[in-house]
């Protein structure tokens, strides 16, 4: 599945040169017909795929350059079939028999690599620079934490993947963002995120691409990288990324799917002429100063809707006309004042997981805190890891001990709480402190239910204190 075409040389940024190397031809409607290198798919998108795939009687095109994954409906609790959940089971036996009829690879629970769709790509070296990436689900924008190009799709475009290997899509312009600085202990890369969308708005990045740079983006880790591209989606943006480096290759080094020996070697060279030139122009270009970035806690009903743990809730008066409204709704709907500090809020649910924060580096941080002190009585918290990889890794260092002494619930890997559609859903009015990326209303199961999106580190002290709590006083 790697590119290994010559190395290009031009002054573009990587968003382009990606796109050219994968245009099949300009269609009459102004879009690229764009050639698609990856195709990851889960249980809850593909079924439909597949089923008008069949109508149309139409084979898979390139089962090899597609690979699916159990991640939104498989309980965390057991995973002994038949689920108890009947649409559940239904959605796990329609994969098995469509990638068994496709002959398409299906990474179950028994393969010991299932996770969520975009924590098992990235470590199993499936995500590669350079490559067009597409998946039935909003958040693949993860994926450019690589330098890869990749895309959120609908179910029709699911289909259109599985039949041609192709998308009809309209090339995003870019915008560079450059966080400077450094990241205080207990900030991270999801206060990173969670930063850049307060700033320019949950519609801030429609119609671009977000290119993440500069020295705070240079200083991360792959992990690090892939919290803040996965979050883009929220911004607005069709897909982000980050140019590949030394980081990019190293992790990429010895992965089961990334090339070995020889072909490591020629692969960099093409990795690294793909990064953006350093003189390119953007349509457009910010800053952000890391050093003063606080850790972050969303308190409404959008991740834009967020303030540092140290700040109080906004008062709607003071915010531009046409957000007004959003603010109003958000305090309505959270039963929270302006002006209220959000620390001290209460919390009735931790949840630790997800695409966006449910990698062991994530699981590490967390544990620091779990380590000083115990679950709150009345709050229910649970840690998710975000693939079997994970969770070996985690148990092999002790901290699904860690996190059990202390009171949380060490769960199997999957997408639980982050949208609930398993049985981790919270009930009626419950708060959650949560490490996922969305915090719409009834996002995570109840239509009540309120959702406080955060770090994992955060989401830990939340969890032992009751109620949100900054966690640069725990560490
Ligand atoms: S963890 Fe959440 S955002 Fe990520 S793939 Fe699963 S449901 Fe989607």
């Amino acid at each position: 599945m790697t590119n290994t075409k010559p190395p290009i040389s031009d002054q573009t940024n990587l968003l382009d040169k990606v796109w050219d190397t994968h245009a099949v031809c300009e269609l009459p409607s102004g879009q690229t017909q764009l050639f698609v290198g990856l195709h990851l798919i889960h249980e809850v998108t593909s079924p439909q795929a597949f089923s008008m795939l069949r109508e149309m009687k139409l084979p898979v095109r390139f089962p090899e350059r597609t690979i699916a994954t159990v991640d939104h409906i498989i309980p965390t609790l057991s995973q002994l079939r038949p689920f108890a959940d009947d649409l559940a089971e239904k959605m796990m036996s329609a994969i098995e028999k469509n990638c068994s009829q496709h002959g398409i690879r299906l990474l179950d629970p028994a393969s010991g690599q299932q996770g969520i769709v975009h924590v098992i790509g990235p470590e199993l070296g499936l995500t590669q620079p350079g490559m067009t990436i597409a998946c039935g689900d909003s958040h693949t924008s993860t994926h450019g934490a690589f330098g890869a190009v990749a895309f959120g799709i609908g179910t029709s475009q699911v289909r259109d993947v599985l039949a041609t290997q192709c998308l009809a899509l309209a090339k995003p312009r870019v915008r560079r963002i450059d966080i400077t600085g450094k990241l205080a202990p207990g900030v991270y890369a999801k206060d990173v995120t969670l930063v850049i969308i307060r700033q320019l708005g949950v519609k801030g990045g429609v119609g671009y691409a977000y290119e993440y740079g500069g020295p705070l983006i240079d200083a991360m880790s792959i992990e690090e990288r892939l919290t803040v591209c996965n979050m883009s989606i929220e911004g607005g943006a069709r897909c982000g990324y980050v140019n590949p480096d030394e980081t990019t290759f190293e992790y990429l080094r010895d992965r089961e799917f990334a090339p070995h020996g020889a072909a490591f070697d020629t692969a960099t060279r093409w990795w690294k002429s793909l990064a953006s030139a350093p003189d390119t122009a953007y349509d457009d270009r910010i800053e952000i100063d890391g050093n003063a970035i606080a850790p972050s806690v969303s308190w409404g009903i959008n991740p834009e809707q967020n303030i540092g743990v140290d700040e109080r809730l906004p008062h709607p008066a003071d915010a531009p006309a046409e957000k007004r409204a959003s603010l109003e709704e958000a305090f309505s709907y959270m039963s929270l004042k302006p002006g209220e500090p959000i620390e001290g809020t209460p919390i009735n649910v931790a949840f630790i997981g997800s695409c966006t924060n449910g990698r062991i580096s994530d699981l590490r941080e967390a544990a620091r805190v779990a380590r000083t002190g115990h679950v709150a009585p009345g709050v229910k918290a649970l840690v998710v890891p975000g693939s079997q990889a994970v969770a070996r890794e985690a148990e092999a260092e002790g901290l699904d001990e860690v996190f059990r002494s202390a009171g949380f619930e060490w769960r199997l890997a999957g997408c639980s709480m982050c949208l609930a559609m398993n049985p981790d859903k919270l009930v009626d009015r419950e708060i959650c402190a949560s490490s996922s990326n969305r915090n719409f209303k009834g996002r995570q199961g109840s239509p009540t239910g309120r959702t406080l999106l955060m770090s994992p580190a955060m989401v830990a002290a939340a969890a032992i204190a009751g109620h949100v709590v900054d966690v640069r006083g725990r560490l």
